[in-house]
């Protein structure tokens, strides 16, 4: 026979760390606000260019990103019920201000609030840093665009002239 004993007891108020995700805008660092990149080529050569950080779709650039945070928080649980699955222990308890239930494994349940704040602390520091490579990345995605539309542009300019020297040709071929 195993013996499991509870960690909380039903009724004892304890912590959980509460994830809260805001939606904010800020500056666009691509171009500071300014809607325009510069592309310098190794030639010398510049282009001013749309910014495409800021920019979505067919709509012009925004000079602004929006930036999307999640930060956890310390907050109460008081478990009014619990379940053990072969030797896991869950609690459960009504989500505050509502009248539907929430379940926490015992191991995501804190005695105290110091202990949930260091928690929620390294949760908001591990989702912060996976936020902020997914936005570099899109960054970086969103940069070849600038160099796509460069060479395209150069490439349509040397076709045309290309087309333009072959019509001379055929021009100054029909002149008598
Ligand atoms: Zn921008």
């Amino acid at each position: 026979m195993t013996t499991i004993t509870l960690p909380f007891a039903i009724g004892e108020k304890c912590w959980v760390c509460r994830r809260i995700h805001h939606e904010d805008y800020e500056t666009c660092p691509e171009c500071l606000g300014t809607k325009e990149v510069t592309l310098t080529l190794a030639n010398g050569e510049s282009y001013k260019l749309e910014c495409s950080g800021c920019k979505s779709g067919y709509d012009p650039p925004r000079g602004t990103v929006r930036t999307s945070k999640v930060v956890y928080a310390p907050e109460e649980f008081t478990p009014l019920g619990f379940n053990i699955h072969q030797d896991e222990v869950s609690y459960n308890s009504r989500v505050p201000g509502s009248t539907s239930w929430e379940v926490f494994e015992a191991k995501h349940l804190f005695k105290t609030e110091a202990e949930a704040q260091a928690e929620c602390d390294r949760r908001s520091a591990e989702d912060t840093a996976a936020l902020e490579a997914s936005q570099i990345y899109q960054f970086q995605m969103k940069r070849k665009e600038y160099a796509f539309s460069v060479h395209y542009w150069r490439g349509q300019k040397r076709d045309y002239l290309k087309k333009l020297a072959w019509i001379d040709e055929k021009l100054k071929a029909l002149q008598p």
